[in-house]
């Protein structure tokens, strides 16, 4: 269990933690989701006892992060944003160095390193130094690493940042595997990613909580706002604006146009459909698309974090 209390980080002026309270049980996969310094990488580091809060604590198994560091350490694998693996070292090598480091018992290391190699899909690149790997292949040696004492929650900072879509996709899958036996925290920006790898979403704004839940919760909960896509011919965009724009559901009008066909968004605060249809009867417009829009973690995150 993680118990993060009242958390409040100030880098001189700049608040990068504002007062932050979440609890996460045992076995959860949780998503930190926040645009460019919205405070993750900051709760992630005093997390895992690299930072010192201003304020506020986080306990990790009834253990204060603040008083007792090292030993919340004990529970945690840690991946930072950028892999701190040698560059000149084979992978073998580099793992039986972290064993050794570990305290990781002689006779248990090699039997550990296999164990990792294969829940990490890394027994084929064994042999190969570490500057020789792809990118995706180091992310893969540096999870091995995390794991290596078999922590109770293992934390990564942007796991798949810099990774093409496949080694994305076989990221995460192995952090889903872990998963299953596993408390995980990571921090992302990519939505798509949050939605389909955790248990629950954290969104986090200029150092606070905006939202929590799973992706299926927030989308049914969290927005204000619903959307309309429509697609119109024989419509002008200045016109369409002002006639949708003068609708009193309709907040926001957004449209493209190309070839004479305009494609429309409307953001609304209620389900609008009805109104549109009908202002776009009483016009000169060839209606040929209007369906409402299934709320996405996009929109909510979008709306969430919107000034930055
Ligand atoms: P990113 O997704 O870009 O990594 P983040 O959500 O991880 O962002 P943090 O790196 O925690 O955000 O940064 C939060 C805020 O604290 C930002 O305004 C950032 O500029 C500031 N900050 C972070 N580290 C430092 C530092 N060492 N010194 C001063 N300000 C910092």
């Amino acid at each position: 269990m993680v118990r993060i209390k009242e958390l409040t980080r100030y880098y001189g002026q700049t608040c990068a933690v504002d007062n932050l309270v979440v609890e996460i049980p045992k076995g959860q996969i949780v998503g930190l989701l926040g645009p460019n310094g919205a405070g993750k990488t900051t709760t992630l580091r005093i997390l895992t006892g690299y930072l010192q809060p201003t304020s506020g604590t986080i306990i990790v198994n009834g253990i204060d992060v603040r008083e007792n560091p090292l030993e919340v350490k004990k529970s945690i694998g840690y991946l930072p944003e950028s892999s701190p693996i040698y560059p000149d070292m084979i992978v073998f090598d580099y793992l039986l160095y972290i064993a050794e480091m570990r305290g990781i018992e002689k006779k248990r290391q090699l039997e550990r390193i296999k164990e990792l190699a294969k829940i990490c899909s890394i027994t084929e690149i064994m042999h190969k130094t570490v500057s020789n790997l792809s990118k995706g292949y180091k992310q893969r040696v540096g999870l091995a690493l995390a794991l290596m004492s078999d922590p109770e929650i293992l934390v990564l900072d942007e796991p798949t940042s810099g990774l093409d879509p496949n080694q994305i996709v076989e990221i995460r899958t192995i952090i889903k595997e872990i998963g299953k036996t596993k408390t995980i925290i990571f921090s992302t920006h990519i939505l798509s990613e949050a939605e389909a790898t955790c248990d629950r979403v954290l969104i986090i704004n200029k150092g606070k909580l905006a939202a929590d839940g799973s992706a299926d919760m927030l989308k049914a909960n969290t927005s204000k706002s619903q959307y309309i896509s429509m697609i119109l011919q024989n419509a002008e965009m200045n016109a369409v604006k002002k006639v949708l724009g003068s609708l009193e559901a309709v907040q926001k009008v957004d449209t493209t146009e190309n070839s004479g066909i305009l494609t429309i968004t409307l953001s609304c605060s209620k389900d609008a459909r009805a109104d549109v249809y009908n202002a776009v009867k009483k016009q000169d417009w060839v209606l040929l698309e209007l369906k409402q829009e299934k709320q996405s973690l996009e929109h909510i995150f979008r709306e969430l974090t919107k000034e930055n």
